[in-house]
């Protein structure tokens, strides 16, 4: 078994085009099936080493572009409800419009998987369309030209974890099939991959316990750790299960292995240290009570930031600290004064050697983790917008208030989000910060990046 894509969009975007470069010559057009796929075409689509079914719902140019007659809106809908995923295309170069827009709406009410492509995508003349598609909320757009073959490794990218997917729960559904319980909040992050580990990675200064803290959680003498500091590795990765969520947990260095395992591990492994932060989702930064906050735990934590990881810092060799509550006082000072830029990630003393504070480090690592593909309505948005213009209205440069208009989240992971506006250029960086700390506080988004973009409009 695999999975079924559906093509849609309004006429025109290059449905058909992409049809037919997936299906090629495989094309089986099954019009003369009874019922449900009249009006769509389905065909065997293969890409790479995926197979999939692939549906379109193209042939239907007397659609113009202003509306969006019944009969197109109840085949998308069909499409939509016969597929596993929706690849939701637009024209870059023409970028979103109102028809764009109502196909967004019906994807977002009734789709599990949508991908966005920005079609016609080739040459410089799509950026601004691509920019725009980010904000119609459904993702990361995929820059793809469906006439030039350009994006199909991307979309293999994204097809794969899926395809992975279906072949899992194929297997799982094979036996004794137990339904799965559905999660009832819509607005809940869906993963593509069901048991996919929680990435994590643990920097820091060497000698700060990294490998004495990874040893206690993955619960076996499988890294040899010392006293002597510096022997810098690569990244390499275990997987375990803590606490009863798998993680894979990427170490940056200080990892003194067994020379049995080590042949194998180092072939694993990458030229760039840093490459750790890069995999991970969540990124503990470890800190020595005794040296915190020296200039590389800085460099490194404020690397996270910009690489858009959701961090948590622990103080490690707790058990070692005499003043313990002074010291805590100082430790959450000196945090918020030195990465200002990481406002309101959690602070988690522990100590790798006894295990203390382990379990709460672990509760601020899911946390974290959570607030990082956090996803806010539209509708809460712009409320939330409304009260905090009224609280406190933008400037007006030369007499002319800067307007925002409307917003909306166009990614997670880190959240990320654009506000439509008149003259963004003029906005100033104080009024920016201020809408990212009120996202931060009512919306309860500790800890993670948040992007902010600023969108001019006519
Ligand atoms: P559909 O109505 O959505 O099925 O769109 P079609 O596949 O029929 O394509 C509409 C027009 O866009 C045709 O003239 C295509 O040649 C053109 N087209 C499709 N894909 C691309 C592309 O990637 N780049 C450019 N420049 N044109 C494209
Ligand atoms: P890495 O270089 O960051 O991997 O650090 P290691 O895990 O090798 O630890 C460096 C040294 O710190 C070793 O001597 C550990 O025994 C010691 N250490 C690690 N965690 C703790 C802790 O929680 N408390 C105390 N007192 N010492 C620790």
């Amino acid at each position: 078994m695999s999975f079924t894509l559906a093509i849609v969009g309004r006429p025109n975007v290059g449905k058909s085009t992409l049809f037919n470069r997936l299906v090629g010559k495989r094309l089986a057009l099954v019009d003369d099936q009874p019922g449900v796929t009249r009006d769509l075409r389905e065909g065997a689509a293969r890409l790479g080493d995926l197979k999939f079914t692939v549906i379109d719902t193209a042939g239907l140019e007397e659609a113009t572009d202003e509306s969006l007659p019944g009969r197109m809106r109840k085949l998308t809908e069909r499409a939509v409800d016969m597929a596993d995923v929706c690849l939701f295309l637009i024209d870059a170069r023409t970028g979103v419009t109102p028809t764009d827009e109502v196909f967004a709406e019906i994807l977002r009410k009734r789709a599990d998987h949508v991908i966005v492509g920005a079609n016609k995508a080739e040459g410089n003349a799509a950026d601004a369309g691509v920019l725009e598609a980010y904000a119609l909320g459904l993702g990361e757009p995929l820059r793809l030209s469906a006439e030039h073959g350009e994006g199909m490794p991307e979309l293999y990218a994204v097809l794969q974890p899926i395809a992975d997917e279906f072949d899992k729960r194929a297997e799982a559904d094979a036996p004794e099939t137990e339904v799965d319980v559905e999660d009832d909040d819509p607005d809940a992050p869906r993963p593509i991959t069901a048991a996919k580990p929680l990435q994590i990675a643990v920097v820091g200064r060497p000698n700060a316990g990294k490998s004495t803290l990874i040893n206690r959680i993955i619960g076996e003498d499988r890294l040899l750790t010392g006293p002597e500091a510096g022997i810098t590795r690569d990244a390499i990765s275990v997987q375990t299960e803590w606490d009863g969520v798998p993680m894979r947990i990427f170490d940056t260095a200080g990892m003194r292995k067994k020379a049995k395992v080590q042949e194998k591990l180092e072939k694993l492994s990458v030229s760039d240290g840093l490459r750790a932060v890069k995999f991970a989702e969540v990124v503990v930064v470890l800190l020595d009570a005794a040296i915190p906050f020296e200039s590389q735990d800085l460099r490194i934590a404020d690397l996270a930031e910009r690489e858009g990881r959701a961090v948590v810092v622990a103080v490690n060799k707790w058990d070692a600290e005499e003043h313990k509550q002074d010291k805590l006082r100082e430790l959450k000072e000196a945090f918020d004064r030195l990465l200002p830029q990481l406002r309101g990630a959690p602070l988690v003393t522990v100590s790798a050697k006894t295990g203390r504070g382990l379990d709460r480090l672990h509760a601020a690592i899911l946390k974290a983790h959570d607030v990082w593909n956090r996803r806010v309505t539209t509708a809460q948005l712009n409320r939330w917008l409304a009260g905090m213009l009224e609280q406190h209205p933008p400037p007006a440069p030369q007499g002319k208030r800067i307007k925002l208009r409307y917003m909306t989240q166009a990614k997670t992971r880190p959240p990320g989000f654009v506000v439509m506006c008149s003259h963004p250029d003029k906005l100033p960086d104080s009024y920016r910060r201020y809408l990212v700390n009120g996202l931060r506080e009512d919306f309860d988004m500790p800890g993670t990046p948040i992007r902010l973009t600023m969108r001019g409009q006519g």
